[in-house]
């Protein structure tokens, strides 16, 4: 299962570059593809019976935003503890958070 989400994770790594200044502004909500969508759609109660569903509709919605990297940012940066945000559930973020904190770790020990 770890290693089944971990690679659905592959196509969020490049958000890592996404500057500060970028995700932190304002103005990438401006371009969210959710604007018009029910809010509850992207916190589904659970991850799993109905909630599957949701889920996968509320990522179909990311998939076809052009602020997903920044919005993906944000929660990461932000540490959002529930809902869909860049097309990421929470424990999805869970894992990109712990996968970050291990590699500044690795980063930290190979620059002695
Ligand atoms: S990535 Fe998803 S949750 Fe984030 S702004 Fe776009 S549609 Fe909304």
């Amino acid at each position: 299962m770890l290693r089944f989400v971990e690679s659905a994770l592959l196509p969020f790594q490049r958000v890592m570059s996404v500057a500060p200044a970028v995700w932190n502004s304002m103005e990438w909500r401006q371009h969210a593809a959710c604007t018009d969508v029910d809010v509850n759609l992207f916190f589904p109660i659970g991850v799993t019976g109905p909630a599957v569903e949701q889920i996968a509709k509320a990522k179909a919605v990311c998939r076809g935003c052009s602020a997903r990297e920044c919005c993906l940012e944000f929660a990461l940066v932000t540490h959002q503890d529930y809902g869909v945000w860049g097309g990421a559930t929470e424990d999805e973020r869970r894992i990109m958070r712990r996968q970050r904190r291990a590699a500044a770790r690795a980063a930290k020990l190979l620059a002695g």
